[in-house]
């Protein structure tokens, strides 16, 4: 288990590190290396961004953390409702992540193309498919996406499923119990694909489960931003998401994709945009066109661009 020693030892090291660099502006991302600020003497212009959700941390956590941000001139976080109430508001700023358009994972990869390769990790690509790509854990709901593919699937019997949650740390023991739960949920189904290994799935295969699916999913019940989100809408797929977080902010929902709050809710979703066409079309298009003037990355360094021009020229 980290604990707080071990952190404040590995910032202690970092400190030492970086204190002979001359460095104008510090930008520190997460709690982690927050620490870090205390043990440079240089540490004078600086930012901390927060990606994740920290507005239910505990008191006892924030009071160390507290200590720890104090010196940063802006502290930037992604969604109002993540803010811990306990920062100062004239510090305050937000900024909503970004893709980047040019990996492989994002890069425009031809309809025939990501099919075969869908056909090459055994999917059938003449049978409609709905596909999750997200770590396996509770908040990311994996039953519930089973459950409404089991409602779905009696309407439609041809229908297939990849939950793609790849693992990389061989440590992550919650993953793996969750993916051992969804295992034993999926049962003998054959058309319930699980992906897991990280030799199987790389970017190139993610492209194309959110290029060529017929419907991706992301049914959260809890989420930051989601970007698994942003990535299948910048493929023009249709997306159906938890009604939550990060995922509410991205789906304009029954425009740019469905918002969603039960399996049942989900598998009607799923049902319409396997039957109507031209409303899968529409609302991919939409989608795309809405991450193409919010989510990318040049997006993304105007935002850091002023907050930096902020700080440097001491502005409010
Ligand atoms: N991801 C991946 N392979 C997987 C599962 C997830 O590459 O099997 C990537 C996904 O494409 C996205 C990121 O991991 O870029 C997950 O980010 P998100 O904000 O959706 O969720 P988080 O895991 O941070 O809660």
């Amino acid at each position: 288990m980290v604990t707080l020693t071990i952190i404040l030892g590995r910032n202690r090291n970092l400190a030492h590190e970086l204190e002979a660099l001359d460095i104008d502006l510090w930008i520190v991302h997460d709690p982690q290396p927050c620490p870090v600020s205390l043990g440079l003497r240089s540490f004078r212009q600086a930012i901390w961004h927060c990606h994740i959700d920290s507005s239910t941390t505990t008191r006892t956590v924030w009071n160390d953390l507290q200590r720890y941000i104090t010196g940063n001139d802006r502290l930037v976080f992604c969604l109002p409702e993540y803010v811990n109430g306990r920062v100062p508001k004239e510090r305050i700023r937000f900024v909503r992540p970004a893709i980047d358009a040019l990996t492989p994972k994002n890069l425009p990869l031809p309809l025939p193309e990501a099919k075969e390769i869908l056909a090459g990790l055994g999917i059938d690509p003449h049978r409609p498919l709905m596909t999750q790509v997200a770590r396996f854990d509770p908040w990311k709901d994996p039953l519930g996406v089973i459950e409404s593919y089991r409602l779905v699937k009696k309407e439609c019997p041809s229908l297939q499923l990849a939950l793609v949650g790849v693992m990389e740390a061989q440590d992550d023991l919650e993953a793996q119990v969750v993916f051992e739960q969804v295992q034993r949920h999926a049962g003998a189904d054959l058309d319930i694909h699980l992906f897991s290994d990280p030799k199987e799935v790389q970017e190139r295969e993610v492209n194309a489960f959110q290029t060529a699916s017929t419907v991706v999913l992301q049914k959260s019940l809890r989420e930051g931003f989601g970007l698994t989100v942003t990535e299948a809408m910048w493929k023009g797929s249709a997306v159906i998401g938890g009604n939550c977080g990060g995922i509410r902010v991205q789906i304009e929902d029954g425009h740019s994709g469905f918002l969603v709050n039960t399996p049942e809710e989900c598998a009607s979703r799923v049902i319409r945009l396997i039957r109507e066409d031209g409303l899968r079309t529409q609302m991919g298009a939409a989608a795309k066109e809405s991450v193409r003037k919010q989510y990318l990355i040049p997006r993304l360094l105007r935002d850091y661009l002023q907050l930096i021009e902020e700080v440097v020229l001491g502005r409010a």
